[in-house]
C-alpha cells in the first residue's frame, strides 16, 4: 500500500508556524515512504476564508520548499481540491448516509437542544445529543419535502466505543455516550468540517492523517463517518501544539506566528524548515543542523514526541545565523544585493558592488537576518547621519575627540591601504594616546558609520576608502569641538 498524506489548511488566516510544521511532517513522511503529498483547501467556512489567505498558504508552503504532488494548482484525480467546489459530493454522501439509516434529519433548534441537554443531565444521562426527540424517518422525509429546514446529523451507535492507536499518542478511546450525534450537513446544505474532511480523506485515498492535537477529539467522528461510508480508516498521528518559551500556548505575544512574517523578514527557508522539523522530532545523534534531504532520509513518524514543543524565536534566529554562515559568499552577496538596493532606493554601480563583495564576508559572519544587512552597510553607499543615541553614548566621552583626531592623522600618513596597515596604524595610535580599544576605537566606528553597530572597524575603514574615511573623521571631529 502506498502512503498518501495531505495537508489541509483552512484559508482563514496566514499560514501559522504550527501549520508549517504540520505540512513539513506530512511532507517528510511522504518523501521518506516514497508516498504522495497532497495539498487541499478546507475552505468551507466561506465567511472567514479569503483568497489572500489562500494565496499566502500556497506561497508559504512553496517557500518552505515543500512541493506537493497532488492538489491545488497541481491537479490530480479529483476534479477539485477545494472543499468549496465539492459541495455536491458532500451532499451526495450525506443523502446516502440518511438512506442507509446512518444519519438523520434533525429539526431541533439550538434552544431545544439546550433543553434536551439539561433534561439529560437531570436524568443522569450524558448530555451528548442522541436524537431521541427527532421524528421518525418517514415523518422527517415529509417535513423536508415540505421545505422544513433541517440539519443532517450522524447517528452515533450507542453504546459503543471508538478505539484507535494514534502514532504519536498511542491508544486513544472514546466512549460513544460522550459523543454527540454531530451535524454533518447544515440546514443551508453546506457540509460541516467533519463531513467535508472525512469525505475528502476517503475520496483522496488518504492513508495517514497527520495533523494538530486540537483535532484529536474530532477523530472518533471521522472514524465513524469513514466506516459508515464503507471505507477503511486511516492511521492517525496528532502532533502536539506549539507553546511559547513560557509554556503557554503560542501566540503573538511570543513573536511572529505567521510563516509570512519570517519570509518577509529575510529568514532563510531552509533554516526555518530545519527549525520547524525539530519541534517534536529529532534527527538523532544530537545533531540539530540537518538539511532537508537528510531529514527525509531520517524522518520517522513513530519517533515524534507527544510532549508539547516550544517555539523559541531566539533559537530560530540562531539557526538562521547558522544557515547564513553556510551560504557561499557569492550566494550571500546575491541574496542581499536586492535588499541593499531597495534600502538605498537605487542600484549599486560596479565599484560599489565590488565594495559590497569586499565587506560581505564580515557581515555574513555575524548576521542573524538578511534584512539587517542593508542598515549595516548603508554607510558605504550614502552619506551618513549620526545616530543620536550612539553619538551621546560614545562621542561625548572623555578621550573620544582625541581618538578621532589622532586616528585621522595616523590614517592620513598611511602609504599602503589594507586591513593590516589600518589596524597597525590605529593600534599604534591607541598606544601613543594611552587609550583602551573600547575608548579609542568605538568613536571611530561612530565617526565613519554614524552608528555604534557596524561591521568590524578595520575592514569597514578599508572598504570605505581612505579619502572618505578622512572626510568623515574630520567632520565628526569638527562636530565634537
Ligand atoms: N482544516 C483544518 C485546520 O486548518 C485541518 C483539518 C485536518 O487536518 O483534518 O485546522
Amino acid at each position: 500500500m502506498s502512503v498518501r498524506v495531505r495537508f489541509a489548511p483552512s484559508p482563514t488566516g496566514f499560514l501559522h508556524v504550527g501549520g508549517g510544521r504540520t505540512a513539513l511532517y506530512n511532507y517528510l513522511f511522504a518523501r521518506n515512504m516514497g508516498g504522495t503529498f497532497i495539498l487541499r483547501s478546507d475552505d468551507t467556512d466561506r465567511a472567514r476564508s479569503t483568497t489572500e489567505f489562500q494565496q499566502d498558504i500556497l506561497d508559504s508552503v512553496a517557500w518552505l520548499g515543500l512541493d506537493w504532488d497532488e492538489g491545488i494548482e497541481v491537479g490530480g484525480s479529483s476534479e477539485s481540491y477545494r472543499q468549496s467546489e465539492r459541495l455536491a459530493r458532500y451532499q451526495e454522501v450525506a443523502a446516502q448516509l440518511v438512506a442507509d439509516g446512518k444519519a438523520y434529519h434533525s429539526f431541533a433548534s439550538p434552544e431545544q437542544l439546550d433543553e434536551f441537554r439539561k433534561e439529560a443531565m437531570k436524568e443522569g444521562r450524558s448530555p451528548a445529543y442522541d436524537g431521541r426527540h427527532e421524528p421518525d424517518p418517514g415523518e422527517a422525509a415529509a417535513l423536508v419535502a415540505a421545505g422544513e429546514p433541517a440539519t443532517v446529523r450522524f447517528a452515533v451507535p450507542r453504546p459503543g466505543t471508538t478505539v484507535f492507536t494514534d502514532v504519536v499518542r498511542d491508544e486513544v478511546t472514546f466512549d460513544h455516550l460522550q459523543v454527540d450525534d454531530f451535524v454533518i450537513l447544515r440546514s443551508d446544505g453546506t457540509p460541516t468540517y467533519h463531513l467535508a474532511s472525512t469525505v475528502d480523506d476517503v475520496d483522496f485515498g488518504i492513508t495517514h492523517v497527520i495533523r494538530g492535537e486540537d483535532l484529536l477529539s474530532s477523530t472518533p467522528k471521522h472514524i465513524l463517518l469513514t466506516e459508515a461510508m464503507g471505507a477503511q480508516r486511516a492511521t492517525y498521528a496528532h502532533l502536539s501544539l506549539l507553546m511559547g518559551p513560557d509554556g503557554k500556548k503560542l501566540s503573538k505575544r511570543h513573536g511572529h506566528t505567521a510563516i509570512k512574517a519570517y519570509r518577509d523578514e529575510g529568514y532563510l527557508a531552509p533554516a526555518v524548515v530545519n527549525y520547524l522539523a525539530l519541534l517534536g522530532w529529532s534527527p538523532g545523534d544530537d545533531e540539530t543542523v540537518v538539511d532537508l534531504d537528510e531529514m527525509i532520509r531520517r524522518f520517522d513518524l513513530n519517533a515524534v514526541s507527544k510532549n508539547p514543543a516550544i517555539f523559541d524565536t531566539d533559537k530560530l534566529d540562531w539557526m538562521n545565523g547558522v544557515y547564513i554562515r553556510e551560504m557561499n559568499p557569492d550566494q550571500f552577496v546575491a541574496s542581499v544585493l536586492d535588499l541593499v538596493e531597495a534600502g538605498l532606493g537605487r542600484s549599486l554601480g560596479e565599484d560599489e558592488q565590488a565594495t559590497l563583495v569586499e565587506i560581505a564576508p564580515h557581515v555574513q559572519e555575524r548576521a542573524k537576518h538578511l534584512t539587517e544587512v542593508p542598515d549595516q552597510v548603508r554607510f558605504l553607499f550614502s552619506e551618513i547621519e549620526y545616530d543620536e543615541s550612539s553619538w551621546q553614548k560614545v562621542m561625548t566621552k572623555e578621550g573620544a575627540d582625541v581618538a578621532v583626531s589622532a586616528a585621522r592623522d595616523s590614517i592620513a600618513g598611511l602609504e599602503s591601504w589594507s586591513v593590516e596597515a589600518v589596524e597597525a596604524a590605529l593600534r599604534g595610535m591607541l598606544e601613543a594616546k594611552g587609550l583602551s580599544a573600547r575608548k579609542g576605537l568605538q568613536p571611530l566606528r561612530v565617526a565613519i558609520s554614524g552608528s555604534s553597530v557596524s561591521p568590524p572597524l578595520f575592514e569597514s575603514i578599508v572598504a570605505l576608502g581612505k579619502e572618505r574615511t578622512l572626510e568623515r573623521l574630520s567632520r565628526a571631529h569638527s562636530l565634537q569641538a
